[in-house]
């Protein structure tokens, strides 16, 4: 099975895509956090995508392209994938369904509204180490500051603050909204009503998918 998710920053995508990869063993592909572990680790594409992910515009498509296609190739995504955070543009859209040469697959929109994604970014807290998000108020970690899973010390995202945040949205209006009518069209899109608790959304994603 493959799934994209698709909503705007902050609408539970990543959050719903780890407990759902978890659960199906299928590898849950961020591109995200692909990118902000390239700008960490300083490799070629992390120089290169600094700038953009910091100021909360688009990594330019033929890197996420690229990247996105070296990853799906790979043994682990046989039997399927989640992949969350790309595609973000029309043109991002169009490569993916070349690579995936026919296969199925299906796209889950994450409807939110506006204010309720804006609060959810700006409490977010992130994992250097394993990728885990929490939430100041709707999904603390157990001890303050520091990750359920690993131990370490959690940050929050450069692009988490409110200049960013705006960018983000502009961008997502922009360029990603789009892809919404894109799937729509091919009979892909199926709608999940994103705005409740998590483990509530987790129950509906379930349902959505006929799991
Ligand atoms: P995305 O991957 O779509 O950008 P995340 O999964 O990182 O979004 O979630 C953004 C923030 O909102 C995180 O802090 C997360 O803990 C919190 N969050 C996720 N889902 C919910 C939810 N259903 N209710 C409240 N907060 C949520
Ligand atoms: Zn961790």
């Amino acid at each position: 099975m493959i799934l994209l998710f698709l909503g705007p920053p902050g609408s539970g995508k990543g959050t719903q895509a780890k407990r759902l990869a978890e659960r199906l063993g299928f590898p849950h592909i961020a591109l995200g956090d692909i990118l902000r572990e390239a700008i960490r680790l300083g490799t070629e594409v992390g120089l290169l995508a600094k700038g953009f992910v910091e100021a909360g515009k688009l990594v330019p498509d033929e890197i996420t392209i690229r990247i996105t296609r070296e990853r799906i190739i790979r043994p682990d995504c046989e039997r399927g994938f989640i992949l969350d955070g790309f595609p973000r543009s029309l043109i991002q859209a169009q490569a993916l369904d070349e690579t995936l040469k026919g296969a199925d697959y299906k796209v889950v929109y994450f409807e939110v509204p506006l204010q309720a994604v804006i609060e959810r970014n700006a409490g977010r807290w992130s994992c250097p180490n394993c990728g885990a998000v929490y939430h100041v108020k709707f999904n603390p970690p157990k001890q303050a500051g520091l990750c359920d899973k690993c131990g370490e010390k959690l940050y929050q995202r450069k692009d988490d603050n409110e200049e960013v945040i705006k960018t983000r949205f502009v961008v997502y209006e922009e360029q990603t909204a789009p892809l919404i009518k894109y799937y729509e069209q091919k009979g892909k899109l199926l709608k999940l009503n994103a705005s409740a608790d998590i483990s509530e959304v987790c129950s509906r994603l379930l349902k959505v998918l006929g799991i």
